[in-house]
């Protein structure tokens, strides 16, 4: 096992791992830019390195003060959380170089599926579905036009560095696809560095659904399930469920097990989750990302399994936690992600939490970092916290959920509770019955106001 651990992250996540090298007795050191000086990951850890300034690229993103935080603090290995450095294969490569593990994927597997048209490449070569669309990279105009006719209209412009809903455009009809074309290239190109695009066909009615893997990287992997994280604004996660109320055992067994016999296939190592758009009974393959996820608590409830400890463990050359055959599914399990932002406008509202009360009781989980009379900086994400609500049968768990968010308190900024609130209301979630742009149409409509 590792002696100890660097979390190279900040929020809620930090907290997430820090918990889980706690219970696994490994010593933590938190960083920190300045504008975090007095967040709870550095008052709850054993060491603290501050490594720069507010902006993200010259600290959390800031792989020389990262390698010299884990030099002074002597930490063999670093976890990235989500976001910031999760993803970046050359990070790991960097740290491997210097003798420090880095607890996530092989580089070669962050790398394969960070460019999504290689994603889709590989994908399809082991024996996953995929949403039809070009068989890699646009060249022209010319060339896309051909390929959208084929696959018809709309289609979605993605960028193949994309992430975060970045770089995505519809063209409805022909005349539009140019204008998508250039304008997904030039989102892609300020955003990632990174200007190559390639085509999709443009799902009307999708639920988005992913599956939950966790492998060993000697060739054992099994799946989790799935979450539906259907609602969605911006094509950003808002708030995500499992099971899915979608799909039934035998459709959850077979995409399971493909995506598991898949990752056995590539000998994956560690926590990932393979995401799909789910449409009319069918699945087709959209990115898989090589990290933990935002709404990885929703599993842990259902399973019982605690997966960034088990991430520890693989990644220190440990065992999987349980065979397939025995990953039970017990329940079912919602999150709600709580943002610093108002309900209907969605603006940001960063600032100082004035009163600040949770809620508890049987069931009700918050990660969260923040307290009473902390100031949520401008800087970073917006999320001041998930409540993720457990019970024994989907009706059970929006009751709890219901009455988890009226016990919510959190004065002195705007939080995403009043939508909440609203949604748990509203009959379309009550019975499940929803899919990816179904809240942009529900605040489009007026939804917060009625
Ligand atoms: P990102 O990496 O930016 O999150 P994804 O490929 O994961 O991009 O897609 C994010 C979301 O965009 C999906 O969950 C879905 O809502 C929407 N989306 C992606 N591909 C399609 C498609 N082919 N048709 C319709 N919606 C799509």
């Amino acid at each position: 096992m590792f002696d100890k651990i660097l979390i190279a992250n900040r929020g809620e996540i930090a907290l997430r791992v820090l918990r889980a090298c706690q219970e696994l007795g490994i010593p933590t050191v938190a960083v920190h830019s300045t504008a975090d000086a007095n967040a709870m990951h550095v008052r709850l850890a054993d060491e603290s390195v501050c490594i720069g300034p507010p902006p993200a690229k010259d600290s959390y993103l800031n792989i020389p003060a990262l390698l010299s935080a884990c030099e002074i603090t002597g930490a063999d290995a670093v976890h990235p959380g989500y976001g910031f450095l999760s993803e970046n294969a050359r990070f790991a490569e960097i740290l491997g170089e210097h003798g420090i593990h880095f607890i996530g994927p092989k580089a070669e597997h962050i790398r394969q599926m960070g460019d999504k048209i290689e994603a889709k490449r590989t994908a399809k070569a082991l024996g996953i579905p995929c949403v039809p669309g070009s068989d890699g990279g646009i060249s022209s105009d010319s060339d896309a036009l051909a390929i959208a006719r084929s696959i018809g209209f709309p289609v979605l412009v993605k960028a193949a560095a994309g992430g975060g809903g970045r770089g995505m455009k519809v063209a409805h009809l022909e005349d539009d696809l140019a204008t998508a074309i250039a304008t997904a290239r030039s989102e892609a190109k300020a955003a990632f560095g990174d200007d190559a695009v390639y085509l999709e066909k443009y799902l009307q009615r999708p639920r988005h659904i992913e599956i939950q893997v966790l492998g060993d990287g000697r060739g054992n992997a099994i799946h989790l399930g799935e979450r539906d994280c259907s609602l969605q604004r911006r094509h950003q996660k808002v708030f995500e469920e499992s099971p899915s109320p979608a799909l039934n055992v035998a459709a959850r067994d077979k995409i399971g097990t493909i995506v598991a016999d898949a990752m056995r296939g590539l000998k994956y190592l560690g926590v990932g989750t393979v995401e799909f758009l789910f449409e009319d009974g069918e699945f087709y393959f959209i990115e898989m990302n090589t990290r933990i996820q935002v709404e990885h608590p929703v599993t842990e409830m259902i399973t019982g399994i605690d997966l960034v400890l088990e991430q520890i463990r693989v990644a220190a050359g440990g065992e999987l936690p349980v065979t397939q055959q025995d990953v039970e599914f017990r329940g079912h399990a919602i999150e709600c992600r709580v943002n610093a932002e108002n309900p209907s406008t969605f603006l940001p509202s960063p600032g100082k939490i004035q009163s600040y009360h949770p809620p508890g009781g049987l069931g009700v989980r918050v990660d969260s970092a923040v307290y009473q009379g902390y100031t949520i900086p401008p800087f970073y994400d917006s999320m001041v916290g998930k409540l993720i609500v457990h019970g024994k049968t989907r009706t059970e768990c929006l009751m709890r959920l219901k009455r988890a968010l009226d016990e919510f308190v959190v004065d002195g900024i705007e939080t995403t509770l009043p939508l909440f609130r609203k949604l748990v209301r509203t009959q379309d979630i009550v019975d499940g019955n929803y899919h990816i742009h179904w809240l942009e149409r529900f605040l489009a409509e007026g939804g917060m106001e009625r």
